[in-house]
């Protein structure tokens, strides 16, 4: 095999805490995690010429070392010493620094990607502890469905299959920095945590109601304290039939969770008439079979 098309879809969080800080800097978390079918797609060619090539449809974004894939890359050849060069299209559609995980979910498509087209044979569980040098999120990446994260958010549990629903991502075109939004996190200061364990009950029971009412992320009030567009978006979600909606990561998109397409459809709709966004995208969450 010369070539392989792979898609690298993005996350939602349904629930975001934020347990403690480690000496390290880093921050323990405790959140679910949830796939959609909002993707990124990338062609990986085997070439001849023993180099790491990346092509974009964003003009902007960075193909060097900076980009995620080219690191998927990188990565893949040390670890089990393949000479062939690489190159890879990759077509963005995941807003980037939206808090929908685009770049770690390239970087997981890459490792999953080249372990095809050069039968590497490595298993999903070896290809995950690789993927966490590049990133917290990239093993996750690479599990992909619904899923409970802990640690740093590398501690995995795959969780019964959320029921499907209609989601719509509303992108505002603001700039958040993931690190910032924790350093300014207050743990002192959280009022609202999410209630984890009832989430995952709800999910086992497939009450996707229940779910929509218990989403929350303790991340949302330090960003929507400096951006007031994240409650505005909130609150056109709700007056648009939206089930639930929340920040998804540290921001700065938001979604809304719909029972019908129809309904999802219009919400999105009368979001882009509105004059705050008009990054919006109708998808629904994606589950594998396991
Ligand atoms: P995080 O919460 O980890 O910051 P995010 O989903 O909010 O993730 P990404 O779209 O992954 O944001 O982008 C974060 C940063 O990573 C951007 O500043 C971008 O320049 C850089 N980056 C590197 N590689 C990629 C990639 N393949 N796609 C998107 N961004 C990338």
């Amino acid at each position: 095999m010369r070539e392989l098309y792979v898609r690298a879809r993005a996350k939602i969080n349904l629930t975001l805490d934020v347990t403690g800080k480690r000496e390290d800097g880093y921050h323990n978390v405790e959140m679910i995690m949830q796939t959609v079918n909002l993707y990124d797609e990338l062609w990986i060619q085997r070439i001849p010429v023993p180099m790491i090539r990346i092509t974009s449809n964003l003009r902007w974004l960075p193909c060097d070392e900076r980009n995620l894939a080219y690191q998927a890359v990188q990565l893949m050849r040390e670890s089990y010493g393949i000479t062939e060069g690489v190159h890879i299209y990759l077509k963005k559609r995941i807003p980037v620094a939206a808090g929908l995980g685009g770049g770690s979910s390239d970087a997981a498509a890459v490792f999953v990607g080249l372990n095809k087209l050069f039968n590497l044979h490595v298993t999903k569980r070896e290809l995950m502890n690789l993927g966490l040098q590049l990133g917290a999120d990239v093993p996750y990446c690479i599990l992909r469905g619904t899923a409970l994260a802990q640690g740093i958010g590398e501690q995995l549990t795959p969780l019964a299959p959320m029921p499907r629903c209609w989601v719509v991502l509303a992108k505002p075109g603001i700039h958040v920095s993931t690190g910032s939004v924790y350093q300014k996190l207050n743990l002192q200061n959280i009022k609202k945590r999410p209630s984890t364990k009832d989430v995952i009950q709800a999910i086992e029971d497939k009450n996707i109601d229940q779910i929509a009412s218990e989403l929350c992320n303790v991340l949302e009030t330090v960003t929507m304290e400096e951006h007031p567009v994240i409650a505005q978006l909130k609150d056109s979600f709700i007056e648009y039939g939206a089930l639930g909606t929340l920040m998804s990561g540290s921001g700065p998109t938001v979604f809304g969770l719909f029972k019908n397409k129809e309904t999802a459809q219009k919400a999105a709709r009368q979001l882009k008439m509105g004059n705050i966004t008009r990054q919006v995208f109708v998808t629904t969450i994606f589950n594998e079979e396991r």
